[in-house]
């Protein structure tokens, strides 16, 4: 209802200009006043927030929603549903699809379904033609819709040329290439981190160079073509290491790491669990311990899902077969929450890794002309989370919106929820409850 009033009231208001106690009155989708003790207007729905964070909705970068091709699995909708009840007011949904998103044809598909979600639903796109890697997509063409991001995602764009011409291709149109760092050559065949626990099982394992070759090789063609990367899902310590030798440098680099990489270790795979299967792969407790300092030093921008549904019976193969990815949008703040605050990170810090960051490497900050991950101000567009820093839950595969149900955290207790979120104005989530 584009003329609701919400207050959201006794919360403690979080964004990138610091925190501060204070009630957010919203009408008609906007942000018409913040500060403490706002009088509630006649007809208006109050949002109780004590004891919690009122922040810009949490955006991630890194969604698979399945739709085109696999509606078993999960829908734009269905997806969406999942992000707003984990704080998300934005998704960027990853191209590979079936068919992937390398046209205009099906990113407007993609982004005509995600006008009916309880989310924004923006699209990456694919570099290459049917994300195979032989020839460019029609990038220019993708961008004219509002694609910011380029991504073979899934897979790493194996042929160096080709990916120098993408770079040149892609800092003429102002778009910015997401790299999956997977060279195929080291990758081929493991299922798990090649280490202590793949010799231990016996299972053919993914070296951290097979990732590592991919990253030093982009930062030496971003040195080359002056155009930006940014670096999905980093996994190890020398990635972090990498990353932050061509920040200094002044490169125009960015990456992201998922929570399960900054709070799960290969030693996981103990039961040969498929749930446990990811790529890139859980690794050790030092890449971790690295990532979770990477976060801390601002080496790393964003902490991005890589929500992954799969059908139950993909993920109830045996580990050699079964697909790799987990479920994410769920879990993704508290866990996040617990391994961040692990190394003295503030809640602030967390959501800016959270939110207003990953809003900037998609494009979506109001500041670019976007509505996601902006202060909490009078004018601003209405896109918040209220969350919860210290409600304690335990997850329920069964009771999650996703229509997969592949968790790694199910039985667990995770501390931190998400009592409310609102998009455009609208309580999409209330009391932890999504409203449709
Ligand atoms: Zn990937």
């Amino acid at each position: 209802m584009a003329d609701q009033v919400l207050l959201i009231r006794g919360g403690t208001v979080v964004d990138e200009t610091g925190e501060r106690p204070g009630d957010v009155l919203v009408t008609g989708g906007r942000i018409t006043a913040v500060g403490a003790g706002l009088e509630v207007p006649a007809g208006a729905t109050v949002l109780d927030a004590s004891d919690c964070l009122v922040a810009p909705g949490l955006v991630d970068l890194h969604t698979h929603l399945r739709q085109p091709g696999q509606e078993e699995a999960e829908t734009v909708e269905t997806g969406a549903r999942a992000a707003a009840l984990g704080g998300y007011t934005a998704v960027v949904a990853m191209p590979n699809t079936d068919p992937p998103i390398d046209s205009a044809a099906v990113a407007s598909q993609v982004l005509e379904l995600g006008r009916g979600a309880v989310c924004q639903v923006a699209v990456a796109g694919a570099i290459t033609v049917g994300r195979a890697g032989a020839r460019l997509a029609p990038l220019g063409e993708l961008a004219a819709l509002g694609v910011r991001l380029f991504t073979d995602d899934g897979a790493g764009v194996q042929d160096s040329g080709l990916m120098r011409r993408a770079f040149e291709y892609a800092g003429g149109l102002g778009v910015t290439l997401a790299q999956h760092c997977e060279d195929n050559s080291l990758a081929c065949g493991g299922h798990m981190h090649e280490g202590e626990w793949s010799s231990r099982l016996g299972v053919p394992g993914i070296p951290a160079a097979a990732e590592e070759v991919m990253v030093a090789r982009d930062i030496a063609l971003v040195r080359l073509t002056g155009a930006p990367v940014h670096f999905l899902h980093l996994s190890t310590s020398g990635s972090v290491a990498l990353v932050a030798a061509a920040r200094a440098e002044g490169l125009p680099v960015t990456a992201e790491v998922a929570p399960h990489h900054l709070s799960l270790t290969h030693a996981e795979l103990a039961g040969y669990d498929p749930l446990f299967k990811v790529n890139p792969p859980l690794r050790t407790a030092g890449d971790v311990e690295a990532l979770r300092q990477g976060c801390r030093a601002g080496v790393v921008d964003a902490v991005a899902t890589d929500h992954a549904p799969h059908p139950q019976e993909a993920k109830d193969a045996p580990l050699d077969q079964a697909p790799p990815g987990l479920l994410g949008l769920q879990t993704a703040w508290p866990v996040t929450l617990a391994a961040l605050t692990d190394v003295g990170m503030t809640p602030a810090g967390v959501l800016a890794l959270l939110s207003w960051q990953p809003a900037r490497i998609a494009g979506l900050h109001p500041d670019q002309g976007g509505e996601q991950g902006g202060p909490v101000v009078a004018g601003a567009a209405a896109n918040l989370c209220v969350l919860d820093p210290g409600a304690t839950w335990t997850v329920e595969p069964d009771r999650l919106a996703s229509l997969s149900r592949n968790t790694p955290w199910a039985g667990r207790t995770l501390t931190g929820a998400v009592r409310h979120t609102v998009y455009r104005g609208e309580p999409v989530v209330t009391d932890g409850e999504a409203r449709r």
